[in-house]
């Protein structure tokens, strides 16, 4: 089992080393998946159980599936997560000059606190879309010799007055801006990566942590890495569904699907508020029985059931205030299954109902999954939801299951590997129950 759970974590640090933003976790997930067989659902005219096929969104949001013996209008089973992470993104027109230096205006995105990304070795990851939509990649703060960006704070000897203001005022969200250069910096832009300065103003920039997963402790039992929330579930689902025996169909199609724009509420086209996930079941729908009649769109996905992966808040013992005491998520102690999300009086929760959660407590104990059951934190301390609640509305059942981090939205997040492990175990059985 050791072995098994280094491997796998091995494995997994590799991936988030690689899959720094959402677009490049979705370039990386296929990458994968062909490696595996799995075809580009574009190029497939009919379906036959056993195949294993893609589809994809912009670049941004994937689905993957292995089609069972049952017609997808029986259902299908789901594993979702989200690629998307907190992050600072550049603004449209980001190059500024003061004092002599250069900087990189940003917007925020996802909830952070703000004072944990000030001087930090930083990367800058995206792409730029010229008029003629020539696509640049730019990945820039993870090679060895690679420069490096940072957001500077005010000296200790000066910092009186700033140490006494609010954590949350210790710096505006408008002085988030990294230091891009010493004076103009935009020639560099034009002569070194053939970028104008209006050719910014098409472009997705962001500014993540640089810098690969590291493992954690004398036992090296924990991993830091960026980006845990929520590519430790999209991993485990997408290893799961591709260690699948190939061409041994299950009696349910199984599918993961990997999100966008989790992090700032699922809004957008490629976030799970879209109408991405119901178009792709009445696209298999479609191949299966050569046509796609909306009631039997409606049926697939009613009749689906999801384990909605996103990580949890593990018990930290240093902030027990945050604490749902007796209900608490431990690291170390596998994946959580969270019944109910939201705040407050469940308000905005996905409330799974007992007779699911009961199926899966069987799914889990029968395969030997270490997991524990819990709640999202504190009542009345805050609170928070995953994808659940947009899944659910298409009347299907959904439970939280995921992989419990401390420190979640950090720079650096902590997990687990015994957890990292037992996630992706728990999605396989989950499929191949
Ligand atoms: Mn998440
Ligand atoms: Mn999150």
């Amino acid at each position: 089992m050791k072995k098994e759970i280094e491997k796998y974590s091995r494995d997994y640090m590799r991936f988030l080393t690689v899959a720094k933003t959402e677009r490049r976790a979705y370039a990386e997930a296929v990458r994968l998946l062909e490696a595996k067989g799995f075809k580009n659902l574009e190029d497939v005219k009919a379906l036959k159980p056993g195949d294993r096929i893609y589809r994809g969104y912009h670049g941004k949001t994937l689905f993957a599936a292995v089609i069972g013996r049952e017609p997808v209008t029986s259902g299908i089973r789901v594993v979702g997560g989200h690629t998307d992470a907190p992050r600072l993104d550049l603004k449209p027109k980001p190059l500024y000059e003061k004092g002599g230096i250069a900087y990189f205006d940003t917007h925020m995105y996802g909830g952070i606190k703000k004072y944990q990304w000030l001087v930090l070795p930083l990367a800058l990851y995206g792409t730029v879309v010229k008029k003629n939509g020539k696509k640049i990649d730019v990945a820039l703060g993870d090679a060895a010799d690679d420069p490096v960006f940072m957001i500077s704070d005010v000296l200790p000897h000066f910092g009186k007055e700033q140490l006494e203001k609010k954590a949350k005022d210790l710096v505006a969200a408008e002085d988030m801006d990294v230091v891009a250069g010493l004076g103009s910096v935009a020639d560099i832009l034009k002569k070194k990566y053939g970028v104008e300065k209006d050719d910014l103003l098409s472009a997705e920039l962001e500014i993540v942590p640089a810098g690969a997963p590291r493992e954690v402790g004398l036992d090296r039992a924990l991993i830091a890495a960026y980006g845990h929330d929520d590519r430790v579930c999209a991993y485990a689902g997408l290893h799961a569904l591709m260690d699948l025996s190939k061409g041994q169909a299950l009696s349910k199609t199984c599918a993961v699907v990997l999100c966008d724009k989790e992090e700032i509420g699922s809004v957008g086209a490629s976030g799970m508020e879209s109408s991405f996930f119901e178009n792709t079941v009445a696209e298999i729908i479609d191949r299966q029985a050569r046509s796609a009649r909306d009631i039997d769109v409606r049926r697939a996905l009613e009749r689906s059931q999801m384990l909605s992966a996103d990580v949890c808040a593990a018990s930290d013992p240093h902030f027990p205030d945050a604490d749902s005491v007796g209900n608490e998520a431990k690291l170390g102690g596998g994946p959580c299954a969270i019944k109910y999300t939201g705040a407050a009086s469940k308000s905005g929760a996905s409330d799974a109902r007992a007779e699911f959660v009961a199926e899966i407590r069987r799914t889990m104990d029968d395969a030997k999954v270490d997991w524990q059951m819990g709640e999202l934190g504190r009542a009345e301390k805050g609170g928070g939801g995953t994808i659940s609640k947009f899944m659910a509305r298409f009347g299907m059942d959904v439970l939280d299951f995921g992989t419990p981090l401390l420190n979640m939205h950090a720079p650096w997040e902590l997990a687990s590997k015994h957890d990292c492990y037992h996630t992706m175990k728990a999605y396989r059985a989950f499929f191949a129950r």
